[in-house]
């Protein structure tokens, strides 16, 4: 299928570079795949070619995770969130109709984030926030996560915009690893990245933010993050539990607004059942198609996508109109003919 959208595709940029130690994915994946990830991460040129291989029109780019998070100074951090933000609108304005981004934000300083946020989507033309979980707001493990009241300010300008939230994995804090020590393998993204956003996106749902702001829209890589399998499960033990029924800040059950305040993309996790069970929980229209590039190769997962045996009309929703109507991208539709084209 050509024409595809995708939409948690990383860039990197010198200054970000330097703050980011490598070396845990270095020791994990090893030092050629770190080296080679960090050099795509620098080179949108490397990203274009892929895309056209991969029947990819459009990539909205965010900055790679830890990103502006794992910033403690909050001057510091909207130093990079703005420069980082910059950077992004300088490549969408190179290449129209082949990236758009989101911003980075500050959320050390909700109200700066939220200021950042409204710069870059009124000013840049960005198309929402990806944020890389809890960010760091002191010295250890002092963190805070998008759930507390302290906040509530960026959630504000969240909806006002009327724009989308991307949360994106980083790893968890060190003191919760006692549970893979002897195992780093499992630190990263093939086991502790879902663990830790899977619980941050349960935090939402559980906080009453969603009542607050009931057409706030986040998005979840990864298939959900095992939340489309894990949620009923979640939720059956809630409602049978007292801890789970008394003093309840939301006012409806996780279910509720994973349906209603959650979108998921396919990132990473190119796996036919497990995409069928996702769009059995939470419905197609929120099921978005999406690579992790430059983590995984835009073509295996493009291949992925374009041999699926879907109608060609889902098809054509996730691998495209879905984010056209998300973040209003101004696309036109493609017909069934071109989908069922390139599929073959
Ligand atoms: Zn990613």
């Amino acid at each position: 299928m050509e024409g595809k959208v995708v939409l948690e595709e990383h860039f990197s940029t010198e200054r970000n570079n330097a703050l980011w130690n490598a070396k845990g994915e270095e020791d994990r994946n090893g030092v050629a795949y770190a080296r080679d990830v960090e050099r795509r991460l620098l080179d949108p040129d490397a990203c274009l070619r892929e895309m056209d291989r991969a029947g990819v029109e459009m990539c909205i780019l965010s900055l790679t995770s830890p990103g502006v998070q794992g910033v403690v100074d909050p001057h510091e951090a909207l130093a990079l969130a703005r420069a980082s933000n910059d950077h992004a609108h300088a490549l969408t304005r190179k290449h129209p109709g082949r990236f758009a981004a989101f911003a980075a934000v500050p959320m050390q300083e909700p109200q700066a984030a939220a200021d950042e946020l409204a710069r870059a989507v009124g000013e840049l033309g960005l198309k929402g926030a990806l944020i890389n979980g809890y960010s760091n707001v002191g010295p250890d493990e002092a963190v805070q996560y998008l759930d507390e009241d302290v906040v509530l300010p960026f959630w504000d300008r969240v909806a006002a915009l009327n724009v989308p939230v991307y949360l994106h994995p980083r790893e968890q804090l060190p003191s919760q690893q006692r549970a893979i020590r002897g195992y780093p393998e499992l630190g990263g993204s093939a086991w502790c990245f879902a663990i830790e956003t899977s619980t941050h996106a349960v935090r939402l749902m559980l906080s009453g933010l969603f009542d607050i702001y009931p057409g706030v829209q986040v998005i979840l890589g990864h298939l959900g993050e095992g939340l489309p399998f894990m949620l009923p499960r979640l939720q059956h033990r809630l409602d049978e539990q007292r801890e789970g029924r008394k003093g309840a800040k939301a006012a409806h059950r996780p279910s509720h607004y994973f349906a209603r305040n959650f979108h998921i993309t396919t990132s990473g996790h190119f796996h036919t059942k497990q995409l069928r069970q996702a769009i059995a929980q939470i419905g197609a229209e929120r099921v978005l198609f999406s690579i992790d590039y430059p983590y995984e190769q835009m073509d295996v997962g493009g291949r992925w996508f374009d041999d699926l045996e879907l109608e060609d009309g889902l098809k054509a929703s996730i691998g495209r109109a879905n984010a056209n109507r998300l973040f209003s991208l101004g696309l036109p539709e493609i017909s069934a003919g071109a989908v069922a084209g390139s599929a073959s």
